[in-house]
């Protein structure tokens, strides 16, 4: 039943090794089952969402490009259709007078105004008859390239162009076939309604909508930088024939130098234009990477605040059961002594039982053998006191070993107690009336700090003065080899009792020897001048008396006993459930 106290050492070893794995397998388990699904989720969501919001820009761009071409596309062709219908519902004769020519331009221009000029021509570029601003009636259109393309198509739209004028415009003609020949009914068209539709689309701060010709032209001026007919700021040999959406980025085209931008772009049937539709990229994700920014910044603050609190909490449950262990440990301690006391308190008494009756024979046979000195022998008077002498000193050693069986007996608390009003700080004050002349011998002064408050309680101050003779003339000990030294013996209030520390400025105790001042015939004094059995009997006394006794030591400096006691109620202590309690 009793466990050896390096066992308990080995215990207490495991058990802090038991305590970091554990400590370890909790914040691997707290990793495997909250911060990793954490980091998984929030990793997917985050890729998702990048995923799923950049598709939608991109989307959103291909439709403003997509919708944007439409309305150019419809617009360009309502005005051929115009031309189409003047031209196949009027006769050459009709539309060659100048008047009908004038009223069928303002019919055509009826609402809002989108011909500039109209003209009717004949296959070799010559003006029949011409309504419009400028004097082109004797211009030769032979030469020029829309006349030609006009010819081979029927249908024709110009890309934006200078011409005779000087000024941008976009020319636009039909043909109709009358007396087996092509004659060509040909406008210019107002620019503005028709770049309206483009320039003043505005997308964010850096959003803009344009369109070039198939060589990069711009056919509308942009929000930012290049007017028409410049070169538009775009690598045109990235644009494939079908519509899409670009990134461009300058760190990835050699010939592309503005800042990265997405590009949608769309192509116009006739004439082969572009509609480009873009934004700077950082402006177009802005929301995007906002969002993504704090998905990640809450994550990041999750896994830490999970961290933070399992390792708060895991390190809080260790202390707890560290804390827990150590009681353990202590009490374990505790009872290993509280055993080990009873079972040599058994052993003790019946020692000194049986050596108290063969010792009561010795001294009734010394008697006898005195008696018979008084007879009057004949025996030499030396010799008969040489023998009465001896006699004496025999009975000294029997009443010495008396007193030895005493003292075991008490040890086993065969002896008595005698409960009465104990006023600690008086008590103590007497043993230190006692042993303060053999302090002062050994140049140790001794030091009081009595707490006044304490009220007088039930014990037994005969056994408690024991064990402070027995703490104080340790502490004396503790000094031999020191020519000065302080024992501070001090008295404190606590909630359900008293305590009472006495500590040294002595050698200390070694750690090894810890556990075991408190055994029975421990003793690291001289032979004759230390038993081993003063805390052995004060600790069965506290014991007995319902307390604790407790030291702390650091070798060199000294070293503190200190003693709690509760102030009982007088029936458990007449009960003698404390005295069972060690006897057991
Ligand atoms: P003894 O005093 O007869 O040796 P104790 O049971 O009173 O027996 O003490 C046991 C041992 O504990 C002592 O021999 C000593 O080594 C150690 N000891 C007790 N009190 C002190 C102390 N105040 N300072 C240093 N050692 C002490």
């Amino acid at each position: 039943m009793e466990k050896p106290s390096s066992e308990i050492h080995h215990v207490m070893h495991a058990r802090r090794h038991m305590h970091s794995t554990f400590y370890s397998r909790l914040i691997v388990l707290t990793l495997v089952f909250s911060v990793i699904p954490l980091i998984v989720v929030g990793w997917s969501i985050y890729v998702y969402y990048s995923r799923f919001s950049s598709d939608r820009l991109t989307e959103y761009f291909r439709d403003q490009a997509q919708y944007h071409r439409r309305l150019i596309e419809l617009f360009l062709r309502e005005r051929t259709s115009d031309l189409e219908l003047m031209a196949y519902s009027h006769s050459l004769k009709s539309l060659q007078k100048q008047e009908n020519l004038r009223t069928i331009f303002g019919v055509m221009n009826r609402g809002e105004p989108f011909f500039e000029d109209l003209g009717v021509q004949n296959d070799q570029g010559k003006h029949l008859a011409y309504v419009g601003p400028f004097d082109l009636m004797d211009k030769d259109y032979s030469g020029t390239f829309w006349f030609r393309e006009l010819m081979e198509r029927g249908v024709y739209i110009s890309d934006m162009f200078l011409g005779y004028r000087g000024i941008p415009h976009i020319i636009v003609g039909v043909t109709w076939p009358e007396e087996d020949r092509k004659w060509i009914l040909r406008a210019t068209l107002f620019t503005d309604p028709f770049r309206a539709l483009v320039e003043d689309v505005k997308m964010g701060k850096t959003g803009e909508i344009y369109l070039v010709n198939r060589q990069g032209v711009l056919q509308t001026t942009p929000r930012f930088g290049g007017g028409i007919l410049d070169k538009a700021p775009l690598p045109m040999e990235l644009f494939t024939e079908k519509d899409g959406v670009l990134v461009l980025d300058p760190m990835q085209y050699d010939n592309y130098s503005s800042p990265r931008q997405i590009v949608a772009y769309a192509w116009l049937s006739d004439p082969k234009w572009m509609l480009v539709a873009r934004q700077d990229y950082d402006e177009a994700f802005r929301q995007v990477n906002h969002a993504n920014r704090a998905m990640l910044l809450f994550l990041h603050i999750s896994i830490v605040a999970i961290l933070v609190v399992a390792i708060i909490s895991i390190r809080h449950m260790i202390r707890v059961i560290r804390k827990r262990d150590e009681k353990e440990r202590q009490l374990n301690m505790q009872l290993v002594q509280a055993s080990k006391l009873a079972s040599l308190g058994e052993l003790a008494a019946g020692v000194a039982h049986e050596i108290n009756n063969p010792l009561s024979i010795i001294l009734a046979g010394n008697q006898v053998i005195r008696d018979c000195c008084e007879e009057p022998t004949k025996l030499d008077e030396d010799f008969k006191s040489m023998l009465l002498e001896t006699l004496s000193q025999m009975d000294g050693q029997v009443l010495r070993c008396n007193t030895i069986t005493h003292n075991l007996l008490r040890f086993a608390r065969r002896s008595a107690s005698v409960m009465d009003d104990v006023d600690i700080n008086r008590c103590l004050e007497e043993v230190i009336a006692l042993m303060e002349k053999r302090a002062k011998s050994s140049g140790i002064s001794l030091e009081r700090d009595f707490d006044a408050s304490l009220s007088p309680f039930l014990s037994d101050p005969s056994q408690l003065q024991q064990v402070f003779v027995n703490l104080i003339s340790n502490a004396i000990d503790a000094h031999e080899g020191k020519p000065y030294g302080t024992i501070r013996i001090a008295t404190r209030a606590t909630v359900p009792g008293v305590e009472i520390s006495v500590s040294d400025t002595g050698m200390g105790i070694p750690e090894g020897n810890l556990e075991r001042i408190f055994d029975p015939f421990f003793t690291t004094k001289p032979v004759g001048k230390g038993t081993g059995l003063g805390l052995s009997i004060s600790y069965s006394i506290i014991q007995n008396l319902g307390g604790d006794i407790e030291v702390e030591s650091t070798e060199g400096k000294g070293t503190k006993f200190t003693i709690r006691l509760p102030f009982l109620s007088p029936e458990k202590l007449m009960d003698g459930q404390y005295e069972r309690k060690v006897k057991k």
